[in-house]
């Protein structure tokens, strides 16, 4: 089979919806898949590590990279940055092997322009009514930030249409074996000798 160029996987979708633990549970299972870690310049959380979760990086740092050319895509999401290492990507592309983004909404439509070959999916609630309560129970937010995500939510969920596949997270580990399904399809499409 001809030598190829590994692919590049974005999984994406509204706030809330279980980006996180999706991705997190397919990396345990599939640990030959390479994860991208993005720079941000949020507070690292309880338990995050820097250079395994994310880069954490001062408002500057993240501004000069961008200045540099240095990230694929990036966007401001609640006030801070968020962004993917350019050649962190490329290279492991080039070593034939597959990456995952796991980024939101805007960021994924900006990769879309860059690498029009890479596979999009977006990850959907089981409902809008669960995506709703999910975002109202997070817990901490005002009434008027609900609203706002909630907006935001929908504007997100507008964008399905732009991705190559829809992926419900009704159970994790049943979304995590249609993106593994994904993962063996794309790979049969490209099989030439
Ligand atoms: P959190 O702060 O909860 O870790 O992430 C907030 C949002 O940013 C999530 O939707 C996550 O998928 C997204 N995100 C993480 N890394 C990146 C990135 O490099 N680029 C973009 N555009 N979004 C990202």
């Amino acid at each position: 089979m001809k030598d190829e160029r590994g692919i590049l996987f974005i999984l994406s979708g509204p706030s809330g919806v279980g980006k996180g633990t999706v991705r997190k549970s397919l990396f345990e299972k599939d640990p030959a898949l390479e994860y991208s870690i993005s720079v941000t310049t949020r507070e690292p959380r309880e338990g995050e590590r820097n250079g395994i979760d994310y880069f954490f990086k001062k408002r500057e740092e993240v501004q000069k990279m961008i200045e540099a050319d240095e990230l694929i895509e990036y966007a401001e999401y609640v006030g801070n940055y968020y962004g993917t290492p350019k050649e962190y990507v490329e290279k492991t592309l080039d070593e034939g092997k597959d990456v995952f983004l796991e980024i939101e909404v805007q960021g994924a439509m900006k990769v879309r322009e860059n690498f029009p070959e890479g596979v999009f999916i977006f990850l959907f609630p089981p409902s809008l009514e669960v995506l709703k309560n999910r975002i109202i129970n997070r817990g901490t937010e005002t009434e008027d930030l609900v609203l706002n995500r909630l907006k935001e939510a929908q504007k997100e969920i507008d964008m399905m249409d732009a991705y190559d596949y829809v992926v419900v997270n009704d159970e994790v580990e049943k979304a995590v074996a249609r993106i593994q399904s994904i993962v063996v399809s794309e790979h049969c499409k490209r099989e030439r000798v």
